[in-house]
C-alpha cells in the first residue's frame, strides 16, 4: 500500500509554523504542562470532547469512510476514551520517580529514574482511523506533560475539519494545536524543531519523517504497516477462525494497519476453511454487502482503483467471493482469492482493503519459513488449538505483535505495547509504553556530604586498590 497522496496542483503557500511552535514552546518552558493536575484536565477535556461531540465525529467518519456508527464508536471514540481512562488511573504511578538500588561502594546514596516531559511533540496521523490515530498519541503526549501539535490526514477531510474545529474549544490552546493540511503542510511542520515526532502512516512518508528528524536529532516513533499474515493450523477451530479472520479483515473495509493481509492455511483444511470464510462473510453482510449498513467504503477513488487493479491484475488466483465494486460510491465487495501464489501482484504490497488472499501451505513450518522470507509484519495471527503450534509460531517469527486465535484485539489491551519492528515501524505506545514514548527517563543519583569516604580518591594506596577491586 504505497500511495503517497499529493494534491494535483502545487500551491505557492507559506505557513507560520515557526510562530506556532515558539508559542507552544513558551508554554512548555513556563512549566504550564508539567503539573499532573493540568495533564488530568487536558485528558478529561479530550474525553469530554469525544463524548459531547460524538454525533458530529461519527458523521464525519461516515462521510469519509462510510464507517458504521457502532464501528466508529468502538474503534475510534471509545477506544480513545478507554485508554484515557487507563491513563488517568495510572498517571500518578507512571509519572512517579522510580527508586533504583545502589551498589555498596556508592552508599549512602539514593538513585532514581525521573520521567520528564520532552517538550513540544508533533503527531502526524493517517486517514484510516482518523480520530483514534490522531487523538490517542496526542493524549499520551499530554499525559507525559508535553505541548503537542496534531496533524490530521487531509485524505479524511471531514474528520480533519471536525477535529480542527473542536480540539481548540476543549483543550488548552496555548499547549495544544491542530494543523490541517496536505504534504506541503507536513513538509513545513517537519522543518521546525520538535522534541518528538510521532508518525503513523506508510513507510515512504515514514522515511521522509525520519530524514527530517535527523537535522535536530529528534526522536521519532514510526507506526507503519505492512503485510500481516495469518497462519491457520490443520487442527484449528475452522469456523471460529474463519469468523475472526473475516471480521478483522473486513472491519473498516480492510483499511486497518493490523488487518489480516493474507492467510497461510494448511492444505488439508483449505477447502473447508475457504467455505467457512465465505459463510462468515455472508453471515455478517448478507448476499449483497453493498446494501449492508455495516460495511464501510474505500476512502477515495485512487485507493479504489489501486485495489481493483490488484484484483484485475491477478494471474492464477481465482475469485471465490466478491471481486466487484462500484467506483462512484467507492464500494468494493468483500473479496476472497484462492489459489494465490507469491508472484501475484496482490502479494507484492500491503493490501489495505477488503481482499483476502488464501495460500495453501504444507505445514506450519512452511508458513513460518514464508513469513520469515518477508519483512517483519506489524501483526501476525495464528489459529491453532495445539499450544505447541502457537508457541512455535511466536518463538520462530518476529512481528510488532501476535494474536493467537484472535485478530486485531491485542490492540485493545492498553498494557500491551503497540508498535512495529523492522519495516513495520519503530517505537510503541498504548499504556505505559505511550507515556514513556513521550518522556525522557532521567537518571538521578544523590549522595549526602556528611560522610565522604576517601577510597575513590587518589592516591590509590594498596589498601584502597584492594577495596576498589572487591567492591566497585
Ligand atoms: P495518509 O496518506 O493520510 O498519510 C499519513 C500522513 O502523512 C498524513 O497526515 C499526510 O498528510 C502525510 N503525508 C502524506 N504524504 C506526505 C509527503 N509526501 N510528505 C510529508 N507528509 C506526507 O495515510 P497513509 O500513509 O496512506 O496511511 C495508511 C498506511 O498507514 C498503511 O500502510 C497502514 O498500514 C499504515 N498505518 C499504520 C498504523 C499503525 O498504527 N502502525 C495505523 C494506521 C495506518
Amino acid at each position: 500500500m504505497t500511495i503517497v497522496e499529493r494534491p494535483p496542483e502545487t500551491k505557492p503557500v507559506t505557513f507560520d509554523h515557526a510562530a506556532l511552535v515558539d508559542r507552544l514552546r513558551d508554554t512548555f518552558a513556563a512549566g504550564t504542562t508539567r503539573p499532573l493536575e493540568w495533564r488530568r484536565l487536558q485528558l478529561e477535556a479530550m474525553r469530554k470532547l469525544l463524548v459531547e461531540r460524538e454525533a458530529e465525529l461519527l458523521e464525519a467518519l461516515a462521510a469519509d469512510l462510510g464507517k458504521p456508527s457502532i464501528e466508529g464508536w468502538m474503534t475510534e471514540l471509545r477506544h480513545v476514551t478507554n485508554e484515557i481512562g487507563d491513563m488517568l488511573r495510572h498517571l500518578d504511578k507512571w509519572a512517579a520517580s522510580e527508586v533504583v538500588g545502589v551498589r555498596a561502594l556508592l552508599r549512602p546514596a539514593r538513585a532514581r529514574i525521573i520521567p520528564e516531559p520532552l517538550g513540544v511533540a508533533l503527531v502526524i496521523a493517517p486517514w484510516n482511523y482518523p480520530v483514534h490515530l490522531l487523538l490517542l498519541p496526542m493524549a499520551y503526549a499530554l499525559a507525559a506533560g508535553n505541548a503537542v501539535v496534531g496533524k490530521p490526514s487531509e485524505v479524511s477531510a471531514a474528520t480533519s475539519a471536525a477535529l480542527a474545529k473542536w480540539v481548540p474549544k476543549y483543550l488548552d490552546r496555548d499547549a495544544v494545536a491542530i494543523v490541517e493540511g496536505d504534504a506541503d503542510v507536513v513538509t513545513s511542520l517537519l522543518g521546525q524543531r520538535w522534541d518528538h515526532i510521532f508518525y503513523t502512516g506508510n513507510g515512504v512518508v515514514g522515511r521522509i519523517v525520519m530524514e527530517a528528524a535527523v537535522k535536530n536529532l529528534t526522536p521519532v516513533t514510526l507506526e507503519l504497516g505492512g503485510k500481516s499474515p495469518v497462519v491457520v493450523d490443520r487442527g484449528a477451530n475452522i469456523e471460529v477462525a474463519a469468523k475472526r479472520i473475516a471480521w478483522g479483515k473486513l472491519i473498516n473495509a480492510g483499511q486497518t494497519c493490523v488487518a489480516p493481509d493474507y492467510v497461510l492455511v494448511d492444505r488439508e483444511i483449505e477447502p473447508r476453511f475457504v467455505d467457512a470464510l465465505v459463510e462468515a462473510v455472508k453471515s455478517f453482510y448478507g448476499d449483497e454487502p453493498k446494501d449492508s449498513p455495516d460495511f464501510p467504503r474505500i476512502i477515495n477513488a485512487r485507493h479504489w482503483d489501486r485495489l481493483m487493479a490488484l484484483i484485475d491484475g491477478r494471474k492464477s488466483a481465482r475469485v471465490v467471493l466478491g471481486g466487484t465494486g462500484d467506483r462512484a460510491t467507492k464500494y468494493l465487495a468483500p473479496t476472497i482469492l484462492r489459489g494465490v501464489s507469491w508472484d501475484e501482484p496482490i502479494m507484492a504490497e500491503e493490501i489495505f482493503g477488503p481482499i483476502l488472499p488464501v495460500i495453501p501451505v504444507d505445514s506450519v513450518d512452511d508458513a513460518i519459513a514464508a513469513i520469515n522470507a518477508h519483512d517483519k509484519p506489524l501483526a501476525l495471527y495464528v489459529f491453532a488449538e495445539d499450544q505447541e503450534v502457537i508457541d512455535r509460531v511466536v518463538a520462530q517469527t518476529s512481528s510488532g505483535g501476535v494474536g493467537a486465535n484472535v485478530t486485531l484485539l491485542h490492540l485493545a489491551v492498553p498494557g500491551l505495547p503497540f508498535g512495529g519492528v523492522g519495516n513495520s515501524g519503530m517505537g510503541a505506545y498504548h499504556g505505559k509504553s505511550g507515556f514513556d514514548t513521550f518522556s525522557h527517563r532521567k537518571a538521578f543519583l544523590q549522595r549526602p556530604t556528611k560522610f565522604d569516604p576517601p577510597v575513590t580518591y587518589p592516591p590509590y594506596s594498596s589498601i584502597k586498590r584492594r577495596i576498589l577491586r572487591k567492591f566497585f
